[in-house]
């Protein structure tokens, strides 16, 4: 293993891949990913990519819904940074070979979404992820950048205020070792796995974040999680609930009660198609009123054909379960599935800590606020960290005769994670209540009291598990109003003095 590199990135999904693409003419670079390659977030999106290229869209439309939707917390300049650069950006991602969906004169066939007011979903067919993870790691492949599996960063290497590296456990050799890096760069995706519910895969621990926090970074937004309306009731695979992405409501599907009865209309006048944050909220609330634990996703009008065409996934997945969509609706519930907050970087994706930058999903650039819009995830990744790249490049080498200080390590940390993640569907769901995050607080903070400084050769992921538990129950403590995806019972309404994000260092708390 190298000891010393220009870059090193930790994560291989949209946000790792693409910094490294960009950064490869500027120096070497190692990628840690903690299972196979292709093994994150990215490889699961269905639903697509939201850019401007329809004529009835443009740059404005797309900026008023990113904001609309984040309910007065989205930093407007990356916002309009996000919106402009992205259909440069996409067309790049289909010259590199992506197969997206075309319309019959040859232009991107364009989704629709919740919270968007025009068609600009690009996509490829509900495998959007997939598609985009594989020709992204052709491409490192062919730039030569060197991706090591099966690595997990454990910790950031921190002298007189810098980010000099990390260390990690070497699989090969079973032991901690550290690489320093001029520029180390986290990529390390979603925390959904904190919660038992979640469509993210087992790798979506939030270490990143929890790794940038013990470092000191400041983070920023945590309370804003991101429930998904319609995950497949009662099934599970390898970990994750299985999603039924939106563009199914965008092509028709309509939310029922488990009797039969259409009710978004009765929450928004978007209907199936309002922001995420109602829709889940209204599914749970339809859920307590008919004493379910399931509502209904009915898209069994459309026509079969063009179902099995559109959504291929989805449709062979459900059959496998039993579950005919072209004939009948398909039980879902919300689920845990994006994290808005992270670590708090700049347009630049430069963390509050020198040469620690932070891409995509475990960031918080500020363009989601207290909701993210659908399909602008993928986005925010593919343009921030193709800007970090240019801010990368110009950072200067480090000492290479610095002292590296030793780490106590301990073979094993206790691990809570079952009784976190009950604790977080639980208290930390959809809807909140003060005594709900009382008890979670106080929980949590029991948990977190059992971990020491050191680093675990095993249960690493467990102590992040815990960190990013408390940031969230902190983060939803702080914020005293309904906003966005924090809604908290006894306090339903936005308040003006709360038009903020809820930052958190181990400083500052
Ligand atoms: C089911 C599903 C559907 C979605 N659909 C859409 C959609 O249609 N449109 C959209 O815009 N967004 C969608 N999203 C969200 C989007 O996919 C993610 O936000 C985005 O892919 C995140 O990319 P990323 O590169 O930041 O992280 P990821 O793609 O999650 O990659 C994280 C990487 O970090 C690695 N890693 C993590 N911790 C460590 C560690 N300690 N050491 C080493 N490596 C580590 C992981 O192994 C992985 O390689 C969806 C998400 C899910 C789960």
């Amino acid at each position: 293993m190298l000891k010393k590199v220009d870059f090193l990135i930790v994560g291989s999904g949209i946000a790792g891949l693409t910094f490294a693409i960009n950064s490869a003419q500027y120096g070497q670079i190692l990628i840690l990913t903690k299972k196979n390659r292709a093994d994150s977030n990215t490889n699961y999106a269905q639903g697509g990519i939201a850019s401007v290229f329809s004529d009835a869209d443009s740059f404005d439309c797309h900026i008023n819904d990113t904001i609309k939707a984040g309910e007065g917390l989205s930093h407007q300049n990356a916002v309009k940074i996000m919106v402009e650069n992205g259909p440069k950006l996409v067309s790049k991602l289909y010259d590199k070979g992506c197969r997206f969906t075309l319309d019959d004169q040859g232009n991107f066939a364009l989704g629709k979404e919740g919270g968007h007011s025009q068609r600009r979903i690009v996509h490829a067919k509900d495998y959007t992820g997939y598609e985009i993870e594989h020709v992204l790691l052709e491409e490192v492949k062919r730039k030569n950048v060197i991706i090591s599996e099966n690595e997990i960063a454990l910790d950031l290497i921190i002298i007189d205020g810098e980010c000099l590296g990390l260390y990690f456990f070497d699989a090969n050799k079973q032991k901690i070792d550290y690489i320093l890096a001029n520029a180390t760069v986290l990529a390390t995706g979603g925390t959904g796995q904190i919660y038992l519910h979640t469509t993210n895969p087992p790798i979506a621990t939030g270490d990143g974040i929890a790794m940038a926090f013990r470092a000191g970074a400041r983070v920023a937004n945590m309370e804003f999680v991101q429930f998904h309306p319609t995950s497949v009731y009662n099934i599970q695979t390898d970990g994750r609930a299985f999603l039924i992405s939106e563009a199914l409501r965008g092509e028709g599907g309509i939310l029922k009660t488990k009797n039969g009865k259409p009710f978004m209309d009765k929450y928004d006048p978007a209907g199936n198609l309002a922001p995420r944050d109602i829709v889940a909220r209204a599914c749970v609330s339809e859920m307590y009123a008919t004493k379910s634990k399931y509502v209904l996703l009915d898209i069994s009008h459309v026509n079969a054909g063009y179902l099995k065409n559109r959504f291929p996934t989805i449709y062979e997945t459900c059959m496998k379960w039993g579950i005919d969509m072209t004939r009948e609706p398909i039980p879902v519930v919300p689920a845990a599935h994006y994290t808005c907050g992270g670590i708090l970087v700049n347009t630049w994706a430069e963390s509050s800590i020198n040469r620690l930058f932070a891409l995509g999903e475990c960031s918080c650039t500020g363009v989601h606020g207290a909701n993210r819009l659908a399909s602008n995830s993928l986005l925010e990744a593919l343009v921030f960290s193709t800007r970090a790249s240019e801010r990368a490049k110009k950072i200067k080498s480090i000492r290479t005769k610095t002292r590296i200080p030793v780490k106590q390590t301990a073979q094993s940390g206790p691990d809570y994670r079952l009784q976190i993640k009950e604790i977080m569907d639980q208290y930390l769901g959809v809807i909140r209540t003060v005594k709900g995050l009382e008890i979670a607080h106080e929980s949590i903070s029991d948990f977190c009291s059992k971990y020491d400084d050191g680093i675990y050769l095993k249960n690493a992921e467990a102590r992040n598990v815990a960190d990013i538990a408390m940031l969230i129950v902190k983060s939803a403590i702080m914020r005293t109003e309904s906003r966005g995806l924090h809604y908290i019972r006894e306090y339903p309404k936005k308040k003006r003095e709360f038009s903020k994000d809820t930052v958190i260092s181990r400083k500052e708390s």
